[in-house]
């Protein structure tokens, strides 16, 4: 079982910390774990989140708490890592917030470090961001849920095809909250599966929503899931753990899910 996205974020940059991570997988069966932070973690980063900033004081806020490391720091982290021989094999990378102003900028710094993986999301829309307390506030209650989706899924189509990223973080997290468009997303999930295995992108099946947010879907929903398994999209499992604890949440779950599908699809051609 594969663990494909676990953030740091809580603790600090030391091998003591991310050994708990790797412990934990070893614990519940993982056999592969990927460790990652937010690219909002990082002070190299800061010049990227001027909108996320000017869009909302509560915003600017947040994320003057959020950025506080070097990436040099997260690089000796790694380089330690690599250096010790783990139970379970762990790979680096990175979750980057993306938005399309940000390319120029991400390209050029992406290019200088060569991560394992490049996780690329989507966590604001247009600036304001979608999963926090006060989004409610800044986004739901303002616009209207159907314009709020076709914004994010358009965001989530330049994120696979940016050539950026290797794996799309989370995308139907947009969900979080229980509130659903009026129109159907099947032909949006047949395109992004579409789009996903025509530039060889990992797509998440990412269980984060069901623990944090009690989501009824475990990770994506069947119809998403469906989807990616008709068009040889491939899918990755991650439990989005803030914490050490969190690591390996409901992956063995996910990874039935998926496995059911894909049985109920070959059953039927
Ligand atoms: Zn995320
Ligand atoms: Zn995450």
């Amino acid at each position: 079982m594969i663990d494909g996205h676990v953030h740091l974020e809580n603790g600090d940059l030391s091998v003591e910390y991310a050994m708990q991570f790797v412990e934990a997988a070893a614990a519940k069966g993982i056999d592969t774990l990927q460790i990652l932070d937010h690219t909002h973690r990082f002070i190299e980063f800061s010049p990227m989140y001027d909108g996320v900033r000017n869009a909302s004081p509560l915003q600017a806020q947040w994320l003057s708490k959020k950025i506080k490391d070097h990436l040099s720091d997260y690089h000796r982290l790694i380089d330690e890592m690599k250096q010790i021989k783990l139970p379970v094999r762990v790979l680096f990378g990175l979750e980057v917030c993306y938005t399309p102003e940000a390319e120029p900028f991400l390209k050029e710094i992406l290019s200088q470090f060569p991560y394992d993986f490049l996780v690329g999301s989507i966590h604001s829309i247009d600036g304001i961001l979608y999963d926090m307390p006060f989004s409610r506030e800044l986004l739901w209650d303002v616009q209207e849920a159907d314009a709020i989706y076709q914004r994010y899924y358009t965001l989530l189509e330049q994120v696979i095809t940016s050539g950026l990223f290797t794996q799309v973080a989370h995308p139907d997290t947009i969900k979080l909250f229980n509130i659903y468009p009026s129109y159907d997303l099947h032909p949006t999930f047949e395109r992004l599966a579409k789009l996903a295995a025509a530039h060889h992108v990992k797509m998440e099946n990412n269980t984060g929503c069901h623990y944090r947010y009690h989501t009824e879907d475990i990770g994506l929903s069947d119809a998403f899931i469906t989807a990616l398994v008709k068009e040889d999209a491939s899918i990755i499992t991650a439990s989005d753990a803030h914490y050490p604890d969190h690591v390996g949440n409901y992956i063995r779950e996910a990874t039935q899910r998926i496995e059911e599908i894909r049985d109920q699809i070959s059953s039927h051609s």
